[in-house]
């Protein structure tokens, strides 16, 4: 049999969400329609994610992440131990941006699944691999309010703990692949070894699926827009990090190379480690060329073997134009055959 042709495809997590399921361009819309209204929307509009990637040629797809209002909180609501409703308004990322955030009041406990019917909704609809993504435990730590641990590590293994409960549903449910998604891994880097790495391997533990990791430099809003502009010429935050993330039990990671000022020679300190290499720009309305996402796996290649390069995007799209993502899904898909 001939070796298969172009590189693996997948996207970060999130696609916008239309229109009639939820407010357009924002991290944190509000749904248009309640009750079984919107539950039926959740899952047309999980249908046109999901066809839209493999129509696009994406070979791993998610279900776009259309049931959930955000990454982080949509995980979170389900939770005992968390008062959604009273926000608190809170610096995260260290101090990057500010958001409303729920709080811990109580033990963390998973008392149903979280995304159980989303996951085997998609998986029956996607024809393909199927990957799911879930916030790190770092990241949900870093996203809300603790007024019950009052100590990040303690708060972030027992959210471990509802994770790899969680983890199991999903892949009993016919999940291929499992992502957990740590935007904070590129803010705290103490923290990564001293504990980040751990509380990964522990929502994975025991876990037979394929693990992946997302560790990026957020979404195209402008808190991130302003705070990259500040990192200097070379964003050295992958350098620090990559050796802990080659000590992970995760298979593959998730970073972003499109448009942005980090060294591609950091790359070859992933080593044993598939890389989805994001070559699409989520914080560019600017649509690439087949030809541009070609080179950036080319680039890519130099530093990690080529079979281990996985062609994806740089974040979620979740607040991007709709129209502008799904043209962004057809150049990674024909980027990564040229
Ligand atoms: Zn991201």
């Amino acid at each position: 049999m001939a070796p298969p042709m172009g590189y693996r495809t997948t996207i970060a997590g999130s696609l916008p969400k239309p229109a009639w399921l939820a407010e357009t361009e924002t991290l944190w819309p509000r749904w248009r329609l309640d009750g079984p209204q919107l539950a039926e929307a959740k899952r047309d509009a999980t249908r046109i994610a999901v066809a839209v990637q493999e129509r696009s040629g994406v070979s791993c797809v998610t279900d776009g992440e259309q049931s959930r209002v955000h990454f982080v909180h949509g995980f979170l609501e389900a939770l005992d131990g968390i008062d959604a409703q009273q926000k608190v308004r809170m610096g995260i990322r260290n101090d990057r941006y500010e958001a409303d955030v729920p709080s811990i009041v109580g033990e963390i406990q998973r008392v149903r699944p979280v995304h159980l019917e989303e996951a085997r909704f998609a998986r029956e609809f996607a024809t393909g691999t199927l990957k799911f993504t879930l916030p790190g435990p770092m990241t949900i730590v870093d996203t809300l309010y603790d007024a019950h641990y009052r100590d990040r590590k303690t708060a972030a293994f027992a959210f471990a703990r509802v994770l790899n409960e969680e983890i199991r549903d999903l892949v009993a449910a016919g999940v291929d692949v499992i992502q957990l998604d740590e935007p904070a891994f590129n803010v705290y880097f103490d923290e990564v070894d001293e504990w980040g790495i751990d509380a990964v391997d522990a929502a994975f533990a025991g876990i037979a699926c394929r693990k992946a990791v997302h560790v990026c430099y957020g979404y195209g809003i402008d808190a991130n827009r302003k705070w990259k502009a500040e990192l200097g010429a070379a964003w050295d935050q992958y350098a620090h990090i990559f050796p802990f993330l080659s000590r992970s039990s995760a298979d593959e990671i998730s970073i972003e190379l499109a448009g942005s000022r980090v060294p591609p020679h950091v790359l070859a300190g992933l080593s044993g480690k598939d890389v989805a290499v994001g070559v699409i720009d989520v914080a560019s309305d600017v649509v690439e060329h087949p030809e541009q996402v070609a080179a950036t796996l080319e680039i890519a290649a130099r530093y990690i073997p080529r079979e281990r390069v996985v062609a994806s995007t740089n974040c979620g799209m979740a607040p991007m134009n709709r129209e502008i993502a799904y043209a962004k899904l057809r150049a990674l898909g024909l980027g990564a055959n040229l």
